[in-house]
């Protein structure tokens, strides 16, 4: 459907001005996938095909321009992220109180250790 498809100019002119970010090797346009959309911002998976980073893209599109905005989160955690309901008020509250009340290592409670210093 058009609804989560960019228009192919479009999406070669945002890929035309992509680096990756670790190599700066440029983009291709089958180098990136749209994985989600909100609105006028559009999320996209690239995948250097140089280095193979993967990362996600944010693409926020107006009328005449694009502005591309790189995520510290990786595509899978995205779109694992992207399912879960939005946090409520009382999630942040009873968060805020449990961290108040909390008197231990906060390693423990951690999926994984901190790294090391
Ligand atoms: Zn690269």
């Amino acid at each position: 459907m058009m609804e989560d498809s960019l228009p192919p100019t479009m999406l070669k002119e945002i890929v035309a001005r992509l680096r990756c970010v670790v190599c700066q090797h440029r983009f291709r346009a089958k180098d990136a996938q749209i994985i989600g959309r909100r609105g006028k911002v559009w999320a996209m998976r690239v995948h250097c095909p140089m280095c193979h980073t993967q990362a996600l893209l944010f693409a926020i599109l107006t009328e005449h321009t694009a502005q591309m905005l790189y995520s510290d989160l990786t595509p899978d955690e995205w779109e694992r992220f992207q399912d879960l309901p939005p946090i409520s008020t009382d999630e942040v509250i009873a968060f805020h109180r449990f961290i108040q009340s909390y008197t231990g290592d906060f390693s423990e409670i951690l999926d994984e250790p901190l790294p090391p210093e």
